[in-house]
C-alpha cells in the first residue's frame, strides 16, 4: 500500500465526523463557513426521507383501509343484533 501524497486527499466529515476520500465530498457554504460533506450522507439524508414520505403514506391508507373495514364490521354486528 503506497498512500505517500504531499496533498492530503481526504476531508474531514462534520456529518460523519471522519475523514472520506476527496473525491467524495462536497463543500457545502453556509453562514458559519465551508463545511465538508460526503455525498454518500447527503445522499442518504435524501434517500432516507423519501423512504419515510412513502412509508408514511403505506401507513396512512393501511390505517385507513383498517379503520373502514373495522366500521363495517361494526355497523354489521349491530343491524344484526
Ligand atoms: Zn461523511
Amino acid at each position: 500500500m503506497k498512500n505517500a501524497k504531499n496533498s492530503p486527499t481526504t476531508r474531514y466529515c462534520y456529518h460523519c465526523r471522519v475523514h472520506h476520500p476527496v473525491e467524495e465530498m462536497k463543500l457545502l457554504v453556509t453562514k458559519t463557513g465551508s463545511r465538508w460533506r460526503c455525498v454518500k450522507s447527503i445522499e442518504a439524508v435524501k434517500r432516507s426521507k423519501d423512504e419515510r414520505d412513502q412509508y408514511g403514506r403505506q401507513v396512512s391508507a393501511a390505517n385507513q383501509s383498517e379503520a373502514s373495514s373495522r366500521a363495517r364490521i361494526l355497523n354489521k354486528i349491530q343491524s344484526e343484533r
